[in-house]
């Protein structure tokens, strides 16, 4: 083949590339203001406060506010105020309300290999926020009657309130949180970039929810399936988008700081038994 000829070969193959850049997911429709997920969050949160036992400690803290505060600086995490809680509960499981308030349980510490799981699990709930999921299920639930609710909501009433009187709750373990497996692939997909970002590796987050999955049948991850389907295919999809997002030096957080705070969960009063 003529150099000329290879050279125009090539230069298709890298444009072609570079044009095939997949676009990070973005968020659907949605009734709701950012405020308003920002309130909604807030209110739920109390709830959830009363309903799971945080853990004070506060080394265990610094550690959870460290990891998430580096996650939330990416800007594909949006301009959120995030907070990072701690609970007691001994399932494999983590979730975040609107507007950022996530909330991390002690199994889920107890189970992670290592520090880019853990963060991998929060990238992941993280992206649930700034994709807005949870307001685009309940827009997409009552078209009917929440404009006008919204519209009309007036400072200093509880929005929360006034969903629950449409039937649209938002606490821990509301259908709200459970997402589609549409959701779970994009918030794996933005998560893949925040991760990027913050020097994860988010092949960790894909191979933790696969080894979640592989444990089949086990009552400690079920509920992390109930509210997070899997979409199939993690790593495959993760590696396919590393390939197109800036070369980073990834760092796998310290494992003796890690083993530290097992040792912490591993000496927390047993969860009390959920009702
Ligand atoms: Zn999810």
């Amino acid at each position: 083949m003529p150099r000329r000829a290879l050279y125009i070969l090539c230069c298709m193959a890298v444009s072609s590339a570079l044009m095939a850049q997949p676009k990070p997911p973005r968020p659907g429709f949605n009734l709701f203001s950012k405020d308003q997920d920002v309130q909604l969050g807030r209110e739920a949160a109390t709830e959830v406060e009363k309903q799971y036992t945080v853990v004070k400690d506060s080394q265990l803290n610094a550690y959870i506010t460290r990891i998430g505060k580096k996650l939330a600086a990416q800007p594909e995490a949006g301009d959120y105020p995030y907070t990072f809680k701690v609970v007691s509960d001994d399932t494999i499981n983590a979730f975040a309300l609107p507007g950022g308030p996530t909330f991390i349980n002690t199994g889920l510490i107890a189970a992670a290999d290592n520090e880019s799981q853990l963060a991998g699990v929060m990238a992941h709930e993280i992206s649930h926020v700034a994709l807005r999921h949870g307001t685009n299920q309940a827009s997409k639930a009552n078209l009917i009657q929440l404009p006008a609710m919204l519209a009309g909501n007036l400072a200093g009433k509880s929005l929360a309130g006034q969903l629950a009187q449409l039937g649209i709750g938002f606490g821990a373990n509301s259908v709200l949180l459970k997402y589609s497996r549409n959701a779970e692939r994009d918030a794996d997909l933005l998560g893949t970039r925040i991760l990027n970002g913050a020097g994860y590796n988010p092949v960790e987050m894909a191979r933790f929810f696969e080894k979640l999955n592989a444990e089949t049948g086990s009552t400690r991850t079920m509920q992390f399936f109930s509210s997070h389907p899997n979409p199939g295919n993690r790593v495959k999809a993760v590696e396919d988008l590393i390939q197109y997002l800036p070369p980073r030096k990834y760092s796998q957080g310290s494992a003796s700081e890690l083993a530290r705070m097992k040792q912490i969960v591993a000496k927390l009063p047993k969860p009390p038994v959920k009702k």
